[in-house]
């Protein structure tokens, strides 16, 4: 792994902006990029029998088990030891996933250098995942009661996750409220704050 390589989790609740966001850093940034919601929703498209194994899980607004989704990541970084950086996606989203994850990044020679957060309120959250859910038809985007259940398991879940990462001091917070291109600005200054601290 290059010195200088920088990984990122990028946190935050369902509709919090991660998709969006995390391509923008890959474009200004040259980083690669793993979400596993992303890789989950592909293989359920390709019909595979892991695809299979997760579809109920995600239709009802429940996480896919541990297993299946540290494996898919240890698959991933595996494969991108020699980048400049990787964005990390919906992923950890447990604290058995951010123990497992550690035990991943460590294997391969590399760390996790800082949890971004997204932070926005509830009804932004929903009002956006309806939005796309009509632009997208992603299922599980097009029903309220999903989205519902998703936001609860966020927070009963996967809110724990950042405590993990705050006992190492790699949590930043960033407002996620506002126009595409001011959040970007704010995540820009966190990146860049973190690139130079490795130099
Ligand atoms: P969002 O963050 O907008 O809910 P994602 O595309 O990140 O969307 O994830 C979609 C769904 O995929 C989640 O609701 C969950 O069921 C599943 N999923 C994604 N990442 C994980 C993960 N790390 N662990 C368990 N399930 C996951």
């Amino acid at each position: 792994m290059a010195k200088d390589c920088v990984n990122i989790i990028l946190f935050g609740a369902p509709g919090a902006g991660k998709g969006t966001q995390a391509e923008k850093l890959k474009m200004k940034y040259g980083l690669s990029h793993i979400s596993t919601g992303e890789v989950i929703r592909q293989e359920i498209a390709a019909g595979s029998e892991l695809g299979k194994s997760m579809e109920g899980y995600i239709s009802r607004g429940e996480l896919a088990p541990d297993e299946l989704v540290v494996n898919m990541v240890a698959d991933y970084v595996e494969r991108h030891r020699d980048t400049v950086g990787n964005i990390f996606d919906g992923f950890p989203r447990t604290t058995v996933q951010a123990e497992e994850f550690e035990k991943i990044m460590n294997k391969n020679g590399m760390a996790v250098d800082m949890m971004i957060c997204l932070d926005a309120p509830e009804e932004e959250l929903v009002k956006r995942l309806l939005l796309r859910g009509l632009e997208s038809g992603r299922a599980d985007d097009s029903c309220e009661d999903v989205i519902r259940n998703r936001l609860k398991v966020y927070h009963q879940m996967t809110e724990v996750v950042a405590d993990y990462y705050k006992k190492t001091d790699r949590v930043c917070v960033i407002d996620g409220a506002g126009s595409i291109d001011e959040v970007f600005g704010r995540l820009c200054d966190a990146v860049d704050s973190i690139r130079n601290s490795k130099k």
